[in-house]
């Protein structure tokens, strides 16, 4: 097969986020294959490379690095904006999604994959991972076969997490038993998927990470086999952690630790772990962190949404700690917009610091390099000669924002309000083309998500 040809001429404005953060003007941008082959002025293509090609005119367009996702739970798309958890912490908040969750069945998880995947194609993220650690004793089908189709189906780049939960009521757990699972079943499982989906090479559409859910649902065993086992085979570790002080009192009550101190006894701490949220450290915990290289997922839009408080990401950027940007489930943001997340990132750090919290860049640094350290991913993150041909393409000549192209790259998160792409490219290929999925009808994962999603919540 022949390597597809893309030439994007004359683009208005390039942000590569390399290590010098360069910005160019009026140049085009080669792919060949899944690579950026050249960036220059006035590239030329062979008579040969012609033929075939796709050229296009991106003279109003901002070119930056595909974003990536490193924080999820695509089924929660499901039940997003339920009346009855509008307004609730994050414990009730589960307490009460459980058993609705309990019901989830294949195709709910075939179009709640879709769905996420597909906002985020369209709010310019090209890779993302999964946290689905929710398995109900009355699924029996390969769930994770059905995210990968559904990923691949659209064309985003795929690394879920195998995700679990042990701990039930009885054990002293907050979820359910029916959507829990042995540690004997989830190891057997996490080697299962490892094996039958797991490609390390560089630029692989198919990751795999393992995340036991938290500190309040799975135990102690799982968290140290699992840790064994992800290190085996060279793969992040994920869990959510520091979100609450309910989840705080949890730990000392249960564990007489805090959360972090938990996670450093059962060697959960270093540069191959990350977790999601990480609000309520304090300083030595900071410092811990940045000692044992261990990294954040920060999800602003549910942090605020849940009412958890303000992670502290100015002073673990000053420290050096590595952070990510994560939309989290939709159930509690309510949606998957990546460029919305990058500028709520950057909002709620100056409610807590002060105008100097986050940058725009800074921002968007953390959704696409702080990504691409996390999930593992060297050859994504910049846009330069030999990486990964994954950008999102924002017009800039769109009336959102007219008025503010003195900073063609802030603009769009100080300015903007839909945070759509015109396109979005992954491994060289299009996958957004003029603000619409190319590969699958939007209109017909909407039905089918509206349809499942009122059969799941009709009772509740
Ligand atoms: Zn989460």
């Amino acid at each position: 097969m022949e390597d597809n040809i893309l030439l994007l001429a004359n683009c208005f404005h390039i942000a590569t986020f390399n290590d010098s953060m360069d910005e160019l003007k009026g140049q085009d941008i080669l792919i060949e294959g899944n690579r950026i082959k050249e960036i220059g002025e006035g590239i030329e293509l062979s008579t040969e490379e012609i033929n075939g090609a796709e050229i296009i005119d991106c003279s109003s367009y901002l070119v930056i690095p595909g974003m990536i996702n490193t924080h999820h739970h695509l089924f929660q798309n499901l039940t997003r904006n339920l009346p009855s958890v509008q307004n609730v912490k994050l414990f009730d908040w589960l307490t009460h999604l459980y058993p609705i969750w309990v019901n989830i069945d294949g195709e709910a998880i075939y179009y709640s994959t879709l769905l996420g995947c597909g906002e985020l194609l369209k709010t310019g993220a090209t890779t993302t991972t999964d946290h689905h650690y929710l398995y109900p004793e009355s699924f029996k089908g390969d769930l994770m076969e059905i995210q990968f189709e559904a990923a691949l189906e659209l064309g985003i780049r795929f690394s879920p997490s195998r995700g679990s939960m042990t701990m039930g009521r009885k054990e002293g757990g907050l979820p359910p038993r029916e959507v829990t699972q042995s540690t004997e079943e989830v190891i057997e499982d996490s080697m299962r998927v490892i094996n039958k989906f797991h490609d390390p090479r560089p630029l692989s559409m198919r990751r795999i990470t393992l995340a036991p859910c938290s500190p309040f649902s799975v135990g102690r065993d799982l968290m140290i086999k699992i840790a064994e086992l992800a290190r085996a085979h060279s793969l992040p570790l994920h869990t959510h952690l520091a979100e609450t002080l309910d989840e705080e009192k949890y730990c000392l009550e249960r564990f007489k630790k805090r959360p972090l101190e938990l996670m450093e006894e059962l060697n959960w701490l270093g540069e191959d772990v990350y977790f999601a949220h990480g609000i309520q450290f304090n300083d030595a915990e900071l410092d811990l962190l940045s000692r044992t290289k261990t990294a954040i997922s920060h999800c602003p839009s549910s942090n605020m949404r849940l009412g958890s408080g303000i992670a502290r990401v100015r002073e673990m950027l000053d420290r050096g700690i590595i952070v990510g940007l994560g939309v989290d489930g939709s159930a509690s943001n309510d949606s998957s917009d990546m460029l919305g997340e990058a500028r709520n990132a950057m909002l709620l750090q100056r409610v807590k610091y002060g105008p100097k919290g986050l940058s725009a860049r800074e921002a968007l640094s953390l959704a696409i390099k702080g990504g691409a350290e996390i999930l593992n991913f060297p050859e994504l993150g910049s846009i330069e000669e030999g990486k990964g041909a994954d950008l999102a393409l924002f017009n800039l000549k769109d009336i959102q924002y007219a008025g503010g192209l003195s900073d063609p790259l802030a603009t769009i998160v100080f300015a903007g309000y839909n945070h759509e792409t015109v396109y979005t490219i992954v491994n060289g290929k299009i996958v957004v083309r003029e603000g619409k999925l190319v590969n699958l009808c939007e209109e017909e994962i909407v039905e089918n998500v509206n349809r499942i999603s009122a059969d799941l919540t009709k009772r509740h």
